[in-house]
């Protein structure tokens, strides 16, 4: 059951405030960043039994196997992106849309891709609701998006096994690609791209996605590939 009332009042602003207190205790810098997570009603992204939890440091279920990532972790990932007001971002795992509305929140212009039915459907639904207009995508994120290419920024909110040649390809020059990468836990990775053959990849410590999975699922969970 989603939030329907939209309600987010002083009590969540004061959860939300002592939150970002506590992201910015552990590591996080960017004032930009830190306005954002601050501006974002992250307990409309939640089911309603998890209203008393939606401004801890959590990851939380959403439906579908997935989770809302940890705060720490959508904070500690965009900055690695080092957004800029107007860069066009392509966000692959669009899950709750509560780091798209970070996103947004820091003036990017957001393309998000979703491979589960239910979720591309759920997401689409609030952030709308909220104002908050990214292009929607129900598809399979390995492939990206050939027909907007290239991006400025391209964040990968699922576990890769590796980064897919694909994306890097769909990153402008000088553009900034962030992924966790791995099996059962990942190593946060950020490629910076300086041409075609000529990339930088430094990595930034460990994380626990859900996995960056092939295809898209329907809504009776058979897979339409
Ligand atoms: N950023 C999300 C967290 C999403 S969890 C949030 O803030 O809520 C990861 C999401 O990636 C899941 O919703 C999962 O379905 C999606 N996903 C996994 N593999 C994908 C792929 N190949 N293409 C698009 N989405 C994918």
């Amino acid at each position: 059951m989603r939030q329907e009332d939209l309600e987010d009042n002083y009590r969540h602003k004061g959860l939300r405030e002592k939150l970002v207190e506590e992201l910015r205790g552990k590591g996080i810098t960017s004032k930009a960043v830190l306005d954002a997570i601050n501006k974002v009603p992250r307990h409309l992204f939640m089911d309603t039994g998890f209203l008393n939890y939606a401004y801890k440091d959590q990851a939380f279920p959403i439906g579908a196997g997935q989770t809302i990532s940890q705060p720490y972790t959508v904070a500690f990932q965009t900055e690695l992106l080092d957004i800029q007001k107007g860069d066009k971002v392509l966000e692959i795992g669009t899950g709750s849309g509560y780091q798209t509305a970070v996103l947004l929140e820091l003036g990017a212009r957001v393309f998000t891709i979703e491979r589960q039915k239910e979720l591309f459907l759920n997401s689409q639904a609030l952030l709308t609701r909220l104002g908050y207009h990214p292009r929607f995508f129900y598809g399979d994120g390995y492939k990206g998006l050939p027909a907007f290419a290239p991006f400025e920024k391209i964040l990968i909110t699922a576990a890769a096994p590796e980064i897919p040649d694909t994306l890097i390809r769909q990153l402008k020059n000088n553009g900034i690609l962030v992924a966790p990468v791995g099996g059962e836990t990942q190593e946060m990775t950020r490629v910076i791209k300086h041409s075609r053959d000529d990339v930088d990849v430094t990595k930034h410590g460990y994380f626990v996605f859900v996995p960056m999975m092939k295809g898209t699922n329907g809504r009776n969970g058979t897979s339409d590939k």
